[in-house]
């Protein structure tokens, strides 16, 4: 006998099926949840779950992930299958304890294949750039951004393309989690809980003998390090920092303790990227049922730096350098031809967005 979908189902099918990132039942005073989507990396309201449903929806959810139903005072972590979602993939369940009760988190895995890089909306002279520094035998390349920016689709979009040209590089990717399984390249997710890190999983791979090395995030001294040291020593290194602007990074490594006579010579080039929505063309942005509050996809903005001579003497001197491309005027330009607002400029580039 098939059960009929319950509410929270539909609420989370429909979710996925605009694409949203994050789905969370937050727990309200009156004893529901409110159900919470990001949706083109806003968040927003889409249900609710009401007091004599909450109960059962949390403990199915949690059912389904194998954890106890009956545990609600600690941090919990888990996966459930997205099939019945209409999801493709797992679903990452997080759960914290609230003074409202049970909160719940769900990471939605990204769809679809990866586009190509020139799907990827950065303007050409990044596509180009980019792609030759993934051509490089070795040295370091960062991506920085929020979360959400699209990093990790910048990346697997690269490492694709390199993958599919040069069949005799071996590429490695170690990420928390993998969002997407790539063809080609080998995935590792990190799981520290049996002490498997970045540190511990990068060190592991350098004896299968890689020739590209991802690091999905750098978060510690001892993987900074890490990563530089392969960069120096014949492997292509890429990584993602939490930095602001793409001339923030080195300051940031330095803050990590990483030695500055070993990163200005690993380090290659930096890309820091941000994702601006679109205003939707049918409506003009006065919102319909074909959009979300009158934005309907996104593209990217970013500075590239590429580290040569100048900019490595800029660096070193503490002053900014001078870039490639400068996420302020594809972010003008986006303005200027209307296919974005100013507000929308000022909330995924203003000040406060490191
Ligand atoms: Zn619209």
């Amino acid at each position: 006998m098939s059960v009929p979908p319950d509410r929270l189902q539909r609420l989370i099918a429909v979710a996925g099926s605009k694409g949203a990132s994050d789905v969370a039942l937050e727990p309200r005073d009156d004893g529901s949840f409110l159900v919470i989507a990001r949706i083109d990396g806003v968040r927003a309201a889409i249900g609710t779950i009401p007091p004599p449903e909450a109960p059962a929806a949390l403990a199915k959810l949690k059912t389904l992930a194998e954890l106890p139903a009956y545990i609600s005072a600690e941090v919990q972590e888990g996966r459930i299958d997205g099939t019945p979602y209409g999801i493709p993939g797992e679903l990452r369940m997080a759960i914290l304890p609230t003074v409202r009760g049970q909160r719940l988190a769900l990471r939605l895995p990204s769809v679809g294949a990866v586009p190509p890089p020139e799907n990827l909306g950065l303007i050409p002279a990044i596509t180009t750039r980019v792609r030759q520094l993934f051509r490089r035998p070795q040295g370091l390349i960062v991506v920085t951004g929020p979360t959400g920016s699209g990093k990790t689709t910048t990346l697997h979009s690269f490492l694709t393309d390199l993958a599919r040209e040069r069949p005799d590089r071996q590429i490695i990717t170690i990420e928390d989690p993998v969002e997407r399984r790539l063809p080609d390249i080998t995935q590792i997710e990190i799981d520290p809980k049996h002490n498997l890190g970045f540190a511990e999983v990068l060190s592991a791979c350098l004896r299968h003998d890689p020739d590209v090395i991802v690091v999905g995030e750098v978060r510690d001294p001892v993987t900074a390090a890490a990563c530089v040291r392969a960069a120096l020593t014949g492997h292509l290194v890429a990584t993602t920092v939490h930095a602001g602007r793409a001339g923030e990074v080195v300051p940031r490594l330095l803050e990590m303790g990483v030695d500055p006579t070993q990163l200005m010579p690993a380090l290659a080039g930096v890309l820091s990227q941000r994702l601006s929505r679109l205003i939707h063309n049918a409506c003009g942005g006065a919102g319909c049922s074909g959009c979300t509050d009158g934005f309907r996809g996104r593209r990217p903005v970013a500075d590239l730096l590429m580290v040569d001579g100048p900019a490595r003497s800029a660096l070193l001197a503490g002053h900014a350098p001078p870039l490639v491309a400068d996420m302020d005027i594809q972010a003008a330009a986006l303005v200027n031809a209307r296919l974005t607002s100013e507000r929308e400029i000022d909330r995924v580039v203003g000040a406060d967005n490191g």
